[in-house]
């Protein structure tokens, strides 16, 4: 594979609960997980149920060619569907790794260890702190913050909005953070990826505005990809038969508003409704591709190379 490369792969991009079975084979039935690969970094956004599995591979490849596990982590928000996988992420049991957490602050006076290591506790989880034997750190990330990845073996440099940002080598990865307000209770992380010109915006459990969200269109403005939360189509937003307003997810018109604006080359939809098959998927994208003509379904297992775009 070549060494500079930058491309991601989604493990995960349904929201909610996993949802396995023959009507969502083709799009997949885990939970939000986005593998991000840009030259030697490695960068994987929330922990949902398809976190499970990449960690499965990566063990298999520390097994079988002694490659070394080094992530970094970003977590968009705590809720449930988000860090599902977390407990069962192999790599997290495994001497030797080194993970570097990155999430919201919680809205409790917890911190986010803390608030993580609750989701592992007995009688609830087989697995407890003292299993962990890989190297982990974790820090807040707010509205502005800045991380840079530059030698892979190095820890994650972290950049609040108020310090310069150091001179960018070839290898430099800059990773930017953006607030959204919109989902209940403590709002959103959404993160800016860029690496070698190239960047990504990953925008999921977001809810549009009227008019579009000018917050957002400008943190993805010119991005080579935008993903974003479509778990609605018009209809059920409206409220048939429950009011879905306020809930913190968009419909695709609200996900096609903020690709146009923002002038992005690609949209993917994401956050896919635990309701909606593959069959009720296809129809929901085919309605965005007629307003912004380059929209995609978030697929599990397919991988997207930003470098060839
Ligand atoms: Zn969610
Ligand atoms: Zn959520």
């Amino acid at each position: 594979m070549n060494n500079e490369e930058f491309w991601f792969r989604f493990r995960g991009a349904r929201g909610g609960y996993p949802t396995p079975g023959p009507a969502t084979l083709k799009y997949g039935g885990n939970t939000t997980c986005l593998e991000i690969h840009a030259g030697p970094h490695l960068i994987i956004i929330d922990a949902g149920s398809g976190i499970i599995g990449l960690g499965q591979e990566m063990l298999a490849a520390l097994r079988t060619r002694g490659q070394l596990i080094r992530a970094t982590l970003l977590l968009t928000h705590v809720h449930n569907d988000h860090i599902q996988g977390l407990p069962l992420f192999g790599p997290a049991l495994a001497a030797g790794s080194q993970l570097h957490i990155f999430g919201p602050k919680p809205l409790t006076d917890e911190n986010l260890r803390d608030t993580l290591k609750r989701i592992m506790r007995p009688p609830f989880s087989p697995i407890g702190q003292h299993d962990l034997l890989s190297r982990r750190t974790f820090a807040h990330l707010r509205q502005g913050d800045r991380i840079i990845l530059e030698d892979p073996a190095a820890p994650p440099q972290y950049l609040t909005v108020h310090d310069d940002c150091p001179p960018r080598t070839p290898h430099t990865l800059l990773i930017q953070t953006h607030h959204s307000y919109s989902h209940p209770q403590n709002g959103v992380l959404v993160f800016r990826i860029t690496y070698r010109e190239r960047s990504l915006v990953f925008a999921t459990d977001v809810e549009g505005y009227v008019g579009g969200d000018q917050r957002l269109i400008k943190f993805s403005q010119g991005a080579d990809v935008l993903i974003h939360d479509a778990e609605y189509d018009e209809d059920e937003y409206a409220g048939k038969p429950l009011v879905k307003q306020g809930w913190g997810h968009s419909t695709w018109r609200m996900a096609t508003e903020v690709a146009q604006a923002s002038q992005v080359k690609r949209l993917f939809l994401t956050h896919h409704s635990p309701q909606h098959d593959d069959a009720y998927l296809e129809q929901l994208v085919a309605k965005a591709q007629k307003v912004f003509a380059p929209t995609y379904l978030a697929q599990e297992g397919v991988k997207v190379s930003l470098t060839a775009l």
